[in-house]
């Protein structure tokens, strides 16, 4: 691919996002990126000092998810374009609609209709979830293998029963049906499992930073439930991103997890090498979080489907299609936690 023509990244402000655009930059491509208000500066203030500091350059535009042509003009002449943006907020959300469905769709056709619009696209690269391949974890056991793989669909979850799942998986949907009516651009598609590592800005309202710095910094140190997720590296997930846009054999789904541990796992993990942190080291009893999960946006369905069940992915085809090499756990969890103590986050 031609290094001068721009590719497109949306949601430069995010966690995922920052990093996809950190390896692009390093790589001495010409990154564009779109951001919900270009005048806050400081939301993606970290990329312009990459840019600094790196052979490629950056291009900030100002788009809406929801704003119908806010993104024609960011995709024009682009020959790749990352999705990325979407909101991520689990446990209790307002208005599931307006939060979480709404602009993950609208979001999706409006930056995929984009890309339709404009003939230099040949590569669509959509950042999905794991949670639009599964529901809950007690699907497991209709799975052949027990192991989720990318033939599965979320098909449980709903608007009012984990609607960022749900938000996800139509999102994803929409995506496939929106590209298997052309034949310009193909489309690629990341599932990432829970995304841990450092992150390249000191913003704390990102999930997966909210919940490192409540796990290190000792919100759940009484005891956390018994949930397990599927976890992998930040850096992984970016250079899955790019191994998808810039590699034409690429195709499909892709699971990226590297392993599916519990939360009390990631505390045991994490105290190894940090022992004077405030982790947890025990469980809360499953009837005592009945009553506490729902004030936290766990309902008794969401306990009742996944407390306590172990699953796991089959990510071999991240590791053929993409040549992805996970990171270990350890060094995932213990660069993210050094970060947090960098930026005094904990
Ligand atoms: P994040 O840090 O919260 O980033 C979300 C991004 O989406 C931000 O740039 C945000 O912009 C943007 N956004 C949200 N609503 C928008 C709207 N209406 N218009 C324009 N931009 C909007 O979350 P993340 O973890 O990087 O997630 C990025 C992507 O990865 C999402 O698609 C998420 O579903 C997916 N993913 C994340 C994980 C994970 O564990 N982190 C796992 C699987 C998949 P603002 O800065 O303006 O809010």
């Amino acid at each position: 691919m031609d290094k001068s023509s721009p590719v497109l990244v949306s949601g430069g402000t995010g966690y995922v996002a920052s990093w996809i655009i950190h390896d692009l930059l390093k790589a001495g491509y010409h990154v564009r990126t779109s951001v919900r208000d270009k005048s806050n500066i400081t939301k993606y203030q970290h990329l312009l000092n990459i840019e600094a500091e790196t052979e490629g350059t950056l291009e900030v535009f100002e788009a809406d998810l929801l704003q119908r042509n806010a993104f024609i003009k960011p995709v024009d002449g682009c020959e790749v374009v990352f999705h990325t943006a979407s909101p991520f907020k689990v446990g209790s959300v307002k208005n599931a609609y307006r939060d979480l469905v709404e602009p993950a769709l609208k979001g999706t056709e409006n930056v995929l209709n984009a890309a339709l619009q404009e003939a230099s696209v040949r590569r669509v690269v959509l950042t999905s979830s794991v949670v639009s391949v599964f529901g809950d974890a007690i699907e497991i056991n209709d799975t052949p293998q027990h192991k989720f793989t990318e033939e599965n669909w979320n098909r449980t979850n709903t608007e009012s029963y984990q609607p960022y799942n749900y938000s996800k998986t139509i999102a994803e949907k929409k995506a496939w049906e929106i590209a298997k009516l052309q034949e310009q651009w193909q489309l690629v598609v990341i599932n990432p499992g829970f995304v841990m590592g450092p992150s390249l800005t000191a913003r704390k309202d990102s999930t997966s930073i909210d919940f490192m710095i409540n796990l290190t910094g000792g919100k759940f140190k009484t005891g956390v439930p018994d949930f397990y997720y599927g976890v992998v590296d930040v850096r992984d997930v970016a250079q899955a991103h790019i191994k998808a846009a810039f590699n034409p054999e690429t195709s499909g789904r892709h699971l990226l997890v590297n392993e599916t541990i519990s939360i009390l796992d990631f505390a045991a993990i994490i105290r190894s090498e940090f022992p004077e942190l405030p982790l947890p080291k025990r469980l809360v009893p499953k009837h005592l979080f009945y009553l506490l999960g729902p004030l936290m946006g766990f309902s008794w369905k969401y306990i009742k489907n996944n407390w306590g069940i172990k699953y796991a992915f089959d990510n071999s085809y991240s590791k053929s299609d993409l040549g992805i090499k996970y990171r270990k756990i350890k060094d995932t969890l213990t660069d993210h936690v050094n970060q947090l103590k960098r930026d005094h986050l904990i």
